[in-house]
Order: C-alpha cells, then sequence, then structure tokens
C-alpha cells in the first residue's frame, strides 16, 4: 500500500522540522511556509480527509483542536493565528492525509482566498 507523504515523515522516511510528536499526532513545519509560523498538525491516523472523518474520530479531531491552541501559546503567538483546513482538491488540498494548518505572524485578511 502506498503510504501517504505525511505517513513517511511520521516513520522518518522523509525529514522534517517536527516541533511537537505524541501517540496521536506530529506538528511539523510547513516546507513552503506561507506565514512566518505555518505549521502542520497531523493525526497520526491517516484520515484522507477532513469529510472522511466519522464519529469515530471525534478523540482525534479535539486532540489536534486543542494542540493547536496549546501550540500556538507555548509559541506565544499571543493569540492572534488561523486555523486552516483544505478539504477537497478543488479547495485547495494537496495531501490527502488530514492536517490542520496553523498560520500567524502576519496579517490574515478575510475572507481568505
Ligand atoms: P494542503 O495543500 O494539502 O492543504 O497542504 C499540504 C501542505 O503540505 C502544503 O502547505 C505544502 O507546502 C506542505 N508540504 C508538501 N510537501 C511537504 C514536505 O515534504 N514537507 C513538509 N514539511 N511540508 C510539505
Amino acid at each position: 500500500m502506498t503510504l501517504t507523504l505525511f505517513e513517511k515523515i511520521i516513520n522518518k522516511e522523509i525529514p522534517a522540522d517536527i516541533i511537537y510528536e505524541d501517540e496521536i499526532s506530529i506538528v511539523i513545519k510547513d516546507i513552503s511556509p506561507q506565514a512566518p509560523t505555518h505549521l502542520l498538525i497531523i493525526p497520526k491516523k491517516v484520515i484522507p480527509k477532513l469529510s472522511d472523518a466519522s464519529k469515530k474520530d471525534k478523540d482525534i479531531l479535539g486532540h489536534l483542536m486543542l494542540l493547536a491552541g496549546r501550540i500556538a501559546e507555548e509559541l506565544g503567538l499571543d493569540e492572534t493565528f488561523r486555523l486552516v483546513v483544505n478539504n477537497g482538491a478543488a479547495a485547495g488540498q494537496s495531501v490527502f492525509h488530514l492536517h490542520l494548518h496553523l498560520l500567524s505572524g502576519r496579517p490574515l485578511n478575510w475572507p481568505p482566498g
């Protein structure tokens, strides 16, 4: 079975700037940052996209959200950050292994493009 890019990072087959890891998730720096802080918060379980998640994934999803807040606090982002989930290619998703983008460090316009 083909591994997702993020599984290869989780398995340490591909290097990444890992800033946090636990049994449920890994947090890495995005290779092509769109803001001074651009992290990817990734569950170790492969859920291709958010709309594929089900009720049994609610603890994982909750974990990712709480972790985002905790990491933002630890990095001193002053409660100013944005979380983004691209769901589907037309919405900008390019890696089909669920992940949260955490962006901070520049003005974040609304609505996003
Ligand atoms: P998506 O477009 O699926 O929402 O987000 C995928 C993200 O993964 C993109 O922001 C892209 O820059 C990032 N990315 C792609 N390849 C790599 C890689 O090899 N390492 C890291 N750290 N990030 C990657």
